[in-house]
């Protein structure tokens, strides 16, 4: 089997180690004997819709997201409304997440808009939500570190990726965290969050090689090691909020 990744804007929006992300998804599939590509894609770069099953788009400031925006408005924008809709998987955070809705409205300046893959918009908040974070899911639980002003909120053809246990999520307000339409994906959660949050990173495998192959029994690995990073990172999580 082959999975091909796309990492978007891998030079403007990756914070925080998001690039962790791609690291552990090309080393999770690599481990069941899967060969793995990824092109690293940015502004001009044209984006083919059918070759990419797994598509990682990080976190940027407000900066880089205009640039972002600007590219997205054309042929970019276009190709992943179709991966999107043709059943591609997207891992999408922060900056990345806020572009993938509506649009997003800084503080000040004028709103970046998104492509509206995802039924969510956001407004700047005055207060930055910052720190660990547990989120439960129907995945088991995540944890990881936000850091980020926007305050997203969801429409009706998106749903919560899950319940905000400890940290801000979306909004501050609504106790949620991040959203699923379809396959895209969309949280606050920096960290990276794949290499802490093993079984996570294999439903998004699994659901990735699924538009090739089918349903795809994962052989299970030894995450001993992810696992003890999960329950240390969630003790702190605990301790620091
Ligand atoms: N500019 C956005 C915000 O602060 C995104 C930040 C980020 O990606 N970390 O809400």
């Amino acid at each position: 089997m082959k999975l091909e990744i796309a990492f978007l804007y891998h030079d403007l929006m990756n914070i925080y180690g998001d690039r962790g992300n791609i690291i552990t998804m090309t080393q999770r599939a690599k481990w069941r004997g899967i060969d793995v590509n990824v092109s690293s894609l940015t502004v001009g770069d044209k984006v083919d819709p059918d070759k990419y099953d797994f598509y990682f788009f990080g976190g940027g400031q407000d900066k880089e997201q205009y640039t972002v925006a600007d590219d997205l408005q054309g042929e970019t924008g276009r190709a992943l409304k179709e991966a999107a809709a043709n059943g591609a998987v997207f891992l999408t955070i922060c900056g990345g997440y806020q572009l993938m809705g509506h649009y997003y409205r800084p503080d000040k300046g004028k709103d970046i808009p998104g492509i509206g893959v995802l039924d969510v918009y956001t407004v700047a908040g005055k207060k930055r939500c910052i720190g660990n974070v547990i989120v439960e899911t129907e995945f088991g639980n995540l944890v990881a570190f936000e850091n980020h002003s926007g305050k997203t909120f969801l429409g009706p053809k998106a749903r919560p990726l899950g319940k905000s246990v400890v940290g801000f999520g979306n909004n501050a307000k609504d106790g949620q965290e991040g959203a699923i339409q379809g396959n895209v994906f969309g949280c606050y959660l920096h960290g990276s969050v794949l290499p802490k949050n093993p079984h996570f990173a294999d439903h998004l495998l699994q659901l990735s090689l699924k538009r090739r192959y089918g349903n795809v029994e994962l052989a299970p690995l030894d995450d001993s090691i992810e696992m003890a990073a999960h329950r240390a990172a969630t003790k702190r999580a605990y301790a620091t909020r």
